[in-house]
């Protein structure tokens, strides 16, 4: 239709000028209205508000110039297309008023249905739909209680009471048993109820109605829950929302008419079907909230055989067209069908990998988008431990396993009960009824989220999903009572505070702690189950994603493993070899002892001796790494933590002087080290005598190290394996104390290695911001870099993590000025680009220099990215994140090698 506009900027789109595409401008609700009005899908006219106007007005407070007189133009077009009017008392048009960012933040925002009722034109209605006066005052009921709720911010519980009441009057605790003269007394309530709250009566003008909705719509993209839901999932708060206005469509005109919402795929394991739910009688929100409980979506196959039939061959349009599983919210109204909505849908960390095998297998995608579709955070999540169940557990209640994973915890049955419990360190879980979007604080404060109402598609569901985290909705065995805080289920009471265990797989609830098993998933990394041979849909998946993954990976990965039986692991996980093994845990337990000695010597000889004594306890330790990476090469750093932090605290070492003093006994070693404590006490000993700092100024430390190291290379290589040992120097910041490490310990390489043909680097990490602004110079006497992000991260930002993170990283994230701990992925613009500069620098100092990064960094999705980009070798991650390290390498790959490369 053809709107004239009043401005030169536009604000306002009817559907059939947008398309899916222009989420950025028309949010992914009206982007994909459109889009589904280009296909000739059945979609109630209306047009979309641009999320310029909402941050337009969110910027200025005011609508911005133009945009009332664009939406007039709209209205009047969509007036002529409907042949109604707004506000017409004989025949009313009805319009919804629906908000849609970018995002999806199901149930984060407003929607207004049945706008454009009033007094007058809720009579036109009745008469309109063939004298059904209750379908034409439910309407109008809803209307005030959602306008009211969201426009004006009257509590929504007055109107629930409101209708609880009326419903106990008539003895029923079903709203469909509720006539027309119900219905218009509850009209007459709800309007009180809003006079009293806002001082002023229901708004009888639609246009007034209209806009009010509107703003309330571009307000609530600030509303708190939003702001903290956006703050969850990572999305930018600057977005703003669009608003979609849609003629209404009545799906509670009678038992032919209904509302549903369904998913072309089960968005729980992936496995194709028909997966919803389904509501006679009922306008949209009903089936989300959970007010009813719904029946499955198959059940519409007898109830209406010609819409169902009609809804399953647009899902499968949609799905080809999107060449994604999608989720659509639909109503009919008296046997025609409507589409009100639909997107790529939101689907677990399983289904999100069987989805994309399987359309590899149509021929809908190739490989390297099926790659793009999945991700290392939902890998990681697919590693989570399963219930180990036996006869003695027996589930008390089945409910829908709405998202997966395993949690036991203790009862609560309040959002803030859960906040407090959760902040003592408990692990909960929040039972409700049923949860809305208020409960948000609570589900990020719980293990797992359990319902007694709801189907796949609730609140409680949908959130748990977005978020990761178990969710069983839809017990209804479970009578939930919260004011008393329990629940009752197979007779059995459940106060606060008792432990359960829920499954988000099964949908199965239990009594008491169950324990936990490692998932198919793990089993399949460590080798005891076979993809090839497994009839596991998520294994096969996992497996033939994983293989394509490595084979497009540019950046190896390699583990931090200070153990052989780490290190063994990470290598049935994939692990390309060590790339940090740290030797600190080597001077612990029961050489704890001759640690001490070697920090008490106060003579050449006997720190010699002290030495002597390690030196064949770490040549042990090195040569059980090399075997078990037997070919592989290990980064062995040499020791890092200032020396003090081997011996005891100074308040214990005080009170053993005491007592031993007491009791008459010899104190004299015990003196001595509480005076070696007192001496080497540091301020900062984060920035003190550490590291390589250590092996220049204690003779002998490094050089029994680098022995150790050479020696168990030879002996592993004289038994017939093959080891490639990189000694790694720490917390270099100039080239000269390299140089000097490097002077020593290849004299006794050297002498060492002899003709065993053993091959040693000598490298270093670069962890120092000097060290990685005069990469250059050190590059001249490293055969290889290792990024130490923690620490350049640390001392890049100037604070340490073990006080900052507790103490003020939460007002940061707050404030925005970190989108997310520099910690937990890397900070590209400061810390990326120290590590930026030493890669380029470094490799034009000596070609070939071989670059990795070692610490957390290595296993964050986000920051594996940035080291393709960057260009390094490999990174080194704890042997859990291997797998994710490999995904998302690939990912990485795939990305910036492929053909849309930027
Ligand atoms: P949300 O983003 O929270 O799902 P929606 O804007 O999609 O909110 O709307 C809430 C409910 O109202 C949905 O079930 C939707 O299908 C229904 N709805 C929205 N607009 C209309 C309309 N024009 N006619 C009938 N139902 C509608
Ligand atoms: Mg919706
Ligand atoms: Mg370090």
């Amino acid at each position: 239709m053809a709107a004239q506009e009043t401005d030169d900027h536009k604000y306002v789109y009817d559907f059939s000028e947008g398309n899916k595409d222009l989420k950025d401008l028309l949010g992914g609700k009206g982007a994909n209205l459109a889009e589904m009005t280009n296909l000739g899908l059945p979609v109630p006219p209306g047009f979309t508000i641009t999320t310029e106007a909402c941050q337009a007005y969110l910027a200025t407070g005011r609508e911005p110039d133009g945009l009332a007189g664009q939406i007039e133009a709209h209205l009047e077009a969509l007036e002529r297309e409907m042949g109604k009017r707004l506000g017409d008392p004989g025949d009313p048009l009805l319009v919804s008023v629906r908000s849609g960012a970018k995002f999806s933040m199901p149930g984060m925002m407003e929607t207004v249905l049945n706008v454009g009722l009033n007094d007058q034109s809720v009579v036109g209605l009745s008469a309109q739909a063939g004298g059904n006066g209750r379908f034409a005052w439910d309407s109008y009921r809803r209307l005030i209680q959602m306008f009211g709720k969201t426009v004006c911010e009257v509590p929504g519980e007055e109107f629930e009471h409101a209708l609880d009441e009326v419903k106990s009057a008539r003895g029923t605790h079903n709203d469909l048993d509720l006539d027309a003269d119900d219905l218009r007394g509850l009209v007459d309530a709800y309007k009180k109820i809003f006079a009293k709250h806002t001082g002023r009566e229901f708004p009888q003008q639609p246009r007034e109605q209209l806009d009010l909705a509107i703003r309330a719509v571009f307000e609530s993209w600030n509303a708190e829950r939003a702001v903290l839901y956006r703050r969850q999932e990572r999305i930018p708060a600057d977005l703003g929302t669009a608003v979609n206005v849609v003629t209404m469509v009545f799906g509670n005109l009678g038992p032919d008419s209904g509302t549903g919402v369904a998913f072309t795929r089960d968005p729980g394991s992936g496995a194709q079907g028909i997966y919803g739910d389904y509501l006679a009688n009922a306008q949209g929100e009903d089936v989300v909230a959970g007010i009813r409980n719904t029946v499955p979506l198959q059940e519409l196959e007898r109830l209406d055989k010609s819409s169902y039939d009609e809804l399953l061959s647009i899902m499968a349009r949609l799905e080809e067209h999107y060449r994604d599983l999608c989720d659509i919210e639909f109503t009919i109204e008296r046997g025609k069908l409507w589409m009100l909505q639909t997107r790529v849908g939101k689907r677990t960390a399983a289904a999100a990998f069987v989805i994309a095998g399987q359309l590899v297998d149509e021929g809908l995608i190739d490989l390297d988008e099926a790659l793009h579709r999945v991700n290392g955070a939902q890998l990681a999540q697919l590693m989570f431990p399963r219930f180990q169940l036996d006869h003695e557990f027996e589930a008390v209640a089945t409910g829908i396993g709405a998202s997966p994973g395993a949690a036991s915890g203790a009862v609560v049955f309040t959002s803030a009960r859960a906040v407090e419990l959760a902040a003592e360190g408990k692990s909960v879980i929040l039972v409700r009824r049923e949860t809305n979007p208020d409960d948000l604080n609570g589900m990020i404060a719980a293990k797992g989220i359990l319902t007694s109402r709801g189907g796949k598609t609730s609140h409680a569901a949908v959130v748990a999903r977005g978020m990761g985290k178990t969710c069983v909705s839809g017990a209804d065995e479970i009578d939930v009572n919260v004011p008393a805080k329990r629940f009752t289920v197979a007779g059995r009471t459940v106060t606060e505070g008792d432990v359960v265990s829920i499954d988000g797989t099964t949908g199965k609830v239990y009594l008491g702690e169950v324990p936990v098993m490692p998932s198919e998933v793990v089993q399949y990394f460590e080798g005891s189950l076979d993809a090839e041979h497994v009839d596991n849909p998520l294994v096969r998946a996992v497996h033939r994603i994983m293989t394509h993954a490595d084979g497009k990976r540019r950046l190896a990965v390699r583990t931090n493993a200070d153990t052989g039986a780490d290190a063994a692991r990470a290598r049935r996980f994939g692990a390309e070899g060590i790339g940090l093994c740290r030797t600190e845990h080597m001077f612990l337990g029961d050489r704890r002892e001759l640690v001490e000695r070697l920090i008490l010597a106060r003579a050449e000889g006997e720190r010699g001796e002290a030495l002597a004594a390690l030196l064949p306890l770490q040549r042990a330790d090195f040569e059980e790494i090399f075997r078990e990476m037997d070919g592989l090469p290990v980064t062995v750093r040499l020791i890092d933590p200032p020396l003090h932090e081997f011996l005891p605290p100074l308040e214990q070492l005080a009170v053993n002087v005491a007592v031993a003093q007491e009791r008459g006994e010899d104190v004299a070693k015990e003196e001595a080290l509480l005076a070696a404590v007192r001496r080497m006490h540091e301020e900062n000993p984060m920035l003190g005598l550490r590291g390589v700092r250590l092996g220049l100024v204690i003779p002998g430390l490094f050089a029994m190290q680098v022995r150790a190291i050479a020696e168990a290379a030879v002996a592993v290589v004289r038994a017939g394996g093959v080891a490639r040992p990189e000694i790694m120097v720490p917390l270099v910041g100039a080239v000269q104390e390299l140089e000097t490490v490097r002077a020593e310990a290849e004299r006794i390489i050297a002498e060492v290695v002899g003709d065993s043909g053993v091959e040693v680097l000598i490298g270093t990490m670069i962890e120092v911001p000097r060290a990685a602004l005069t990469a250059g110079q050190i590059a001249e006497a490293a055969e290889f870099f290792s990024f130490g992000t923690n620490d350049l991260t640390q001392m890049g930002w100037g604070f340490s993590r073990d006080d900052v993170e507790g103490a003020f990283f939460w007002r940061y994230l707050e404030l925005g000025i970190f989108g997310i701990s520099p910690f937990e992925s890397i900070d590209r613009d400061g810390v990326g680009r120290l590590v930026r500069i030493a890669a380029e620098e470094g490799r034009a100092a000596r070609p070939g220099l071989k670059l990795g990064v070692c610490g957390e960094h290595g296993g964050d999705p986000d920051s594996v990215h940035f080291f393709h980009e960057v260009g390094l070798d490999y990174v080194s991650c704890s042997p859990f994140r291997v797998p994710v390290a490999r995904l998302e390498a690939g990912r990485a790959a795939v990305q910036t090698d492929g053909s849309d490369s930027r």
